[in-house]
């Protein structure tokens, strides 16, 4: 994920930290110390136990207490991603790494193809009831605190960090069972859903209940102006979209090749052709664009957005060779389809010439790719 920094490694698995989380941590900090006497109340009131104040107001101490609570909060949801991962492990599915999101982490799996639900419903659990165990140890220790000291002040400070953990841990097991992707309750939805249908259509659903969730967040968001609501309600709205393509394209083509796929015969271009005369061609033909070949081999791309580039007056002096695309993305008529939709999905074009022995044999399109999934969902 673009963004991420590595911060280290536990059991091999290279942690990284996004910067939005980097935000979340002193912007945690400040609110918990700003907001000091408040919070010392909720916490009394929650946990029904007596909070001596004294040393907590002291001076720079809510900050320090803000800041001790904001790195708990970031071991609270290593370990919920690092149980995910153990869970992964056991069942042969292979981690890359483990980022922490604002909203909390995300472990990427090395697995490319669509999951299967009887090892996506326990390790989608094991993270949100990590975090549940985790918020009632803290709570336990609150309780324990005023046994093991006499000296109230200290008693109040450790009340204060165990007892603000606790509730934390316990938001992150309940925010995170909410049934919208990416988070943990979008997976557990699809896997309960996937053992009485097939998985695509499992994800359809989950993902629809997803984003409807994020809607939800936004109004809310925008009704009590909480730009931390909208901003997750951006987040899980992205999410729920790129989770329910990219499952639906590799459930539908996991046996199509690009070869079965592309257009063939292809027209092409010759390298000395006037942008003029390729533009007539883009307009009768209806491509919008064409493999440049030169002496049988493919030496460039050209495309309506290369042509677009060049003014009116240019285009009748200008040709092929001036503007192409060289060296362009080739796959052979054996890649997998789903190949050729990554490369388009990363790269931003919308087509990629297929080549056999050195010769161009087709040309793949974004709609040649989009036709092959509708004709495989009859
Ligand atoms: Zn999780």
């Amino acid at each position: 994920m673009k963004g991420s920094y590595r911060i280290g490694r536990i059991f091999g698995i290279p942690i990284l930290i996004h910067y939005t989380f980097l935000i979340v941590i002193p912007l945690l900090a400040w609110i918990i110390g700003t907001q000091i006497s408040l919070t010392t109340d909720t916490i009394q009131g929650l946990f029904q136990v007596p909070i001596d104040t004294s040393l907590i107001t002291v001076g720079f101490m809510p900050w320090i207490l803000g800041t001790v609570v904001a790195l708990g909060l970031f071991f609270g949801v290593l370990v919920h991603e690092i149980a995910h991962c153990i869970i992964a492990r056991k069942n042969g599915v292979k981690i890359q790494n483990i980022t922490l999101l604002i909203f909390g982490g995300v472990s990427q799996m090395e697995e490319e193809g669509a999951p299967d639900p009887k090892v996506e419903l326990p390790m989608a659990l094991a993270g949100p009831l990590t975090s549940l165990l985790v918020g009632i140890v803290c709570g336990g220790i609150v309780y324990f605190i005023p046994e093991m000291t006499t000296d109230t002040a200290t008693a109040g400070v450790l009340i204060f960090i165990f007892g603000y953990l606790s509730f934390l841990n316990v938001i992150l097991f309940a925010f995170n069972l909410i049934p919208a992707f990416p988070m943990d309750g979008g997976r557990v939805l699809r896997a309960v859903l996937a053992k009485r249908m097939p998985l695509h259509k499992a994800t359809r659903i989950a993902a629809i209940v997803g984003k409807a969730f994020a809607i939800i967040f936004g109004i809310v968001g925008i009704i009590f102006f909480n730009p931390f609501l909208i901003l997750i309600a951006f987040f899980v709205y992205i999410g729920a979209s790129t989770e329910s393509t990219m499952d639906q394209f590799t459930y539908l083509l996991h046996d199509v090749t690009v070869g079965t796929t592309m257009s063939s015969p292809v027209t092409v271009v010759a390298p000395t052709l006037t942008l003029a005369k390729v533009i007539e061609m883009m307009l009768t033909s209806k491509h919008l664009g064409f493999p440049v070949v030169d002496q049988d081999k493919l030496i460039g791309m050209i495309t309506l957005v290369d042509v677009n580039r060049i003014s009116q007056t240019d285009r009748e002096t200008m040709q092929v060779r001036n503007i192409m695309t060289h060296d362009p993305v080739t796959l052979p008529p054996s890649a997998p389809v789903m190949d050729a939709f990554r490369i388009m999905s990363a790269r931003n074009i919308g087509r990629i010439p297929i080549v056999q022995d050195g010769r161009i044999v087709g040309i793949v399109t974004r709609t040649d790719i989009l036709k092959v999934t509708e004709l495989k969902k009859i």
